[in-house]
């Protein structure tokens, strides 16, 4: 059971007249794992992004109504995060996944093998695992009325660790002089 998670409303909430958007939240948070079995990408239509499904030999959006003979892949991660009130679940999309771990989702698809099938989570993204962020998180009626959590997080920042420790360390640093040639 999660309680507690902090998410604190942004403060200019988007698309408020929205039926489905309920609210835009900021939180930073840990990222602690990736949830097996719930897939690392998706096929999708190229004209708009959305999800297509398998119909007869090819794809099908549902959103254009049409067949999508050249249909793209993206990141989809679902990945639990703590924070100092709790651990949630987030759903990282292609944008925010590709900025943790660099590599486009195209490339570790060319690289898939029989040892190294598709359905299995590629080792590069347990990079994710141990970055703090800050995510700028919304929420819809899915979350509320359903009750799930995977929150979409529509925009992340990494903190930078070594940008932190200097923080930390401002008053006492000094004795780092390096004169390398
Ligand atoms: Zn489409």
């Amino acid at each position: 059971m999660e309680q507690g998670f902090i998410l604190i409303p942004a403060l200019t909430p988007q698309n408020a007249n929205s039926t489905l958007l309920l609210a835009r939240c900021l939180c930073h948070a840990e990222i602690t794992a990736i949830l097996d079995g719930e897939g690392w990408y998706y096929t999708c239509c190229p004209k708009c992004a959305r999800k297509v499904r398998l119909l007869g030999q090819g794809y099908y959006c549902g959103s254009c109504a049409e067949n999508v003979s050249d249909p793209k892949q993206r990141y989809k991660l679902i990945v639990r995060v703590v924070d100092i009130s709790g651990t949630t679940t987030f759903t990282l999309f292609n944008k925010e996944v590709e900025r943790l771990v660099v590599v486009p989702v195209e490339n570790i698809l060319a690289e898939l093998t029989q040892d190294n099938p598709a359905s299995e989570i590629p080792a590069v993204l347990n990079n994710v695992i141990g970055k703090t962020c800050g995510f700028d998180v919304k929420i819809s009626s899915y979350n509320t009325n359903l009750g799930y959590e995977e929150y979409t997080v529509v925009k992340l920042s990494e903190y930078d660790p070594a940008e932190v420790q200097a923080v930390a360390e401002t008053s006492g640093a000094g004795a780092e002089a390096q004169n390398a040639t």
